[in-house]
């Protein structure tokens, strides 16, 4: 075959390809003009695989480039500054992540929590790294509660694709100070609900209900209003998409108003005021929206943008009016109001409960997906097959939509509100999770340190271990949010268990083992745990006050703070005689040469046998036993007074002309108040 020929065929030059066939191994000479066929065959499958090969790099180049050109990103992501403690939503927040995910490869790492629970930098830094990031620690910040719940649930539905999207109702939360009728306002919307209901179940409370007006579906979190519970509070504007701020007409902006607004700002939530009790005497609307505009909420008719509703929660005044805004402010929202049934599940925990009969209830609402019956879901760190799904009036359900609040049941642990749902169809990923799940509690339930988070925690930190036990899981919630609050860097609170129920046996057993403190909130402790508590001299403290239980826990704090210990000079003492010395006990005369001498205070003893001039050596330290003037115990001798004294020591010898130096030691108290 011609050279030429063979070039063309490979649309190369001749020149080129001249200069190619040696590198490929034929030799046929620069100049020659031909090629025998048989050679030029081969030739060209070695070059089509040479071709192909160069094609294969430079498909990989490309990726590589393409992924280097993603990396910049990457690499801005990848420092992080993290707080000394942090809140596990606040630290996917901070990586820009699902909640799952780090709560994931929290598990994964044998740390047990809920989406609520303070993490160590420690800890936070270690799950970071695992995660691709570069942790740094940082300042203790302001807690954020901007969710990051709603953050993952914007990710997923821009992920989903259009089309089959349906609107949901809206979430609502109901916040504002206490007294000021949040409950009565959610018992109002109820019972007007109830009323326009032809027929059905009676409503029950299980922290969240859905009413129909003019007909669209509003949904209620209608959980404890407490003080004590303003974690959940912020938990509810969490899982809302709309706020009603309620104010009491009669009374004024209070502090919780205040904070409430502060959940409402943090969230962006769009909300409405409800001006309660507009049947009292005292009642002032015109009052109220004065002192809103005050802090820059100006009412509508004010000329500003402030929805404001006067409602009285007693006579139902106004309730209509407010579901009629609702339905107002839900229309505007519409956009963000939307879910796929075919979608990825989102759901998360209003309220939680372990009852006797049935085990751990939880109530949830789904914002997107729908959640079936038979569904194995891991929550928090709790886990199961769904046995059954249940509406408010307690009526089975096969699939909860989005939007309604419904009650599950299977759940193996009691999850936590504000865990959010997930879903696992793969039965084998299912398995495995909920055995890092086991083993994580197992070792969270023993309070071994068998992994090295806790190795990384235990650092020179002195903990006070606590067990906690009470009647409901709204208490034991605010009992823990109480409690981490008092978290101080020299010492800290590890609740090695809590959960609710009657303290037992076994969690006196666990205190004996991990030394913890046992408490109890509303509940009471078994008799067989009573009688091993005092066999084991174990102190168990029940309380139905809140307030008194974390006073007591601070004050338990504060005896395991180190003490600060100071020295304080008395006075010196020349020895003169010694009278006795033996079992490293030595009784001495002397006089007192400066200041005092006290009973139980310390001594140094300065050799006295040093000329002038020189520095006296220290043979050692004592403490002084007893102390005689004239052969009687006092507790003190002056300077001037001849005494007589018996120190313990192990100084081997005492000679006349020492000089003993006088100390006492003072303790001085710290205390954690916080
Ligand atoms: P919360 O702490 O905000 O949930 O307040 P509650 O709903 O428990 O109400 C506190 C008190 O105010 C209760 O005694 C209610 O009966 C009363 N209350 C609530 N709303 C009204 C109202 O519209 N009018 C009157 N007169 N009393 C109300």
């Amino acid at each position: 075959m011609n050279i030429t020929e063979l070039a063309r065929k490979l649309k190369i030059t001749p020149n080129e390809l001249r200069q190619v066939l040696p590198d490929l191994g034929f030799h046929i000479g620069l100049r020659a003009i031909q090629i025998p066929d048989k050679q030029a065959e081969k030739f060209m499958e070695v070059w089509q695989a040479k071709k192909k090969k160069e094609a294969a790099i430079q498909e990989i180049k490309k990726k590589i480039s393409e992924r280097e050109e993603k990396k910049p990103t990457l690499e801005q992501n990848k420092e992080v500054v993290i707080p000394p403690v942090i809140r596990v939503y606040n630290l996917a927040e901070k990586l820009n992540l699902p909640i799952t995910k780090v709560m994931n490869e929290l598990i994964k790492n044998g740390v047990l929590t809920n989406v609520n629970e303070n993490l160590d930098y420690e800890i936070a830094a270690i799950i970071a790294e695992n995660l691709g990031f570069e942790p740094k620690k940082g300042e203790i910040e302001q807690e954020r509660p901007l969710s990051s719940f709603k953050k993952d649930l914007e990710q997923v539905l821009s992920q989903e694709s259009g089309g089959k999207m349906k609107s949901r109702p809206p979430v609502v939360v109901v916040m504002g100070h206490v007294d000021h009728g949040k409950s009565a306002i959610l018992s109002a919307i109820r019972e007007v609900e109830m009323l326009s209901r032809e027929a059905g179940g009676i409503t029950q409370h299980i922290g969240a209900y859905q009413v129909e007006k003019n007909g669209r579906l509003i949904t209620f979190i209608d959980t404890p209003g407490h003080e004590a519970f303003q974690s959940i509070r912020a938990q509810g504007g969490r899982a809302a998409d709309i706020a009603i701020l309620v104010i009491a007409s009669d009374d004024k902006i209070q502090s919780q108003t205040l904070e409430s607004i502060k959940v409402i700002q943090q969230e962006e939530l769009p909300f409405i005021v409800a001006i309660n009790k507009i049947d009292q005497p005292g009642a002032d609307v015109e009052r109220i929206k004065k002192e809103l505009s005050a802090i820059n909420l100006t009412p509508e008719d004010w000329g500003g943008k402030v929805i404001c509703v006067p409602v009285s929660a007693k006579t139902k005044k106004g309730i209509n009016d407010l579901l009629e805004v609702l339905n107002l402010v839900a229309e505007m929202e519409k956009g963000r109001l939307n879910f796929n049934p075919l979608g990825h599940l989102v759901g998360t925990v209003i309220e939680a409960r372990l009852d006797a009969a049935v085990g751990p209830v939880a109530t949830l609402i789904v914002y997107n997906g729908i959640l079936r019956k038979g569904d194995n879901v891991i929550i928090g760190r709790s886990y199961g097959r769904l046995r059954s799904i249940k509406d408010q009036y307690g009526k089975q359900r096969e699939e909860a939509e989005a939007g309604l609040p419904v009650q599950i049941f299977g759940l193996k642990g009691l999850p936590s509100p504000g865990d959010i749902v997930e879903v696992m169809a793969d039965e084998k990923e299912f398995k495995k999770k909920v055995k890092q799940i086991s083993i994580a509690a197992d070792s969270r339930q023993l309070g071994v340190n068998n992994n090295p988070m806790d190795e990384v925690k235990k650092k020179e930190i002195k903990y006070l271990n606590i067990i906690l036990k009470a009647d409901v899981k709204g208490s034991l919630e605010a009992i823990v949010y109480s409690l981490e609050k008092l978290d101080y860097s020299e010492i800290k609170i590890r609740i090695i268990k809590k959960g609710l129920g009657n303290l037992n046996e076994s969690d006196v057993e666990l205190a004996k083992t991990t030394q913890a403190l046992l408490v109890g909130f509303g509940v009471e402790t078994v008799d067989m745990a009573k009688k091993l508590a005092k066999e084991s001299n174990l102190e168990i403290k029940t309380y139905s006050i809140i307030y008194d239980l974390v006073e007591d826990i601070k004050n338990a704090l504060n005896e395991l703070l180190p003490q600060e210990i100071f020295e304080q000079g008395l006075g010196k003492m020349e020895v003169l005689k010694i009278f006795q010395n033996k079992n490293k006990e030595i009784i001495l005369g002397g006089r007192v040469a400066g200041g005092k001498i006290i009973k139980d205070s310390f001594v140094r003893i300065w050799d006295g046998n040093k000329k002038n001039g020189e520095e006296a050596d220290l043979k050692g330290e004592g403490k002084i036993i007893q102390l005689q003037i004239n052969k009687q115990d006092v507790s003190e001798a002056r300077v001037g007074n001849e005494c007589g004294i018996k120190i313990r020591t192990s100084v081997a010898t005492v000679a006349p002309g020492d000089i003993l130096e006088i100390y006492q030691e003072i303790k001085k108290e710290r205390k954690i108040r916080k």
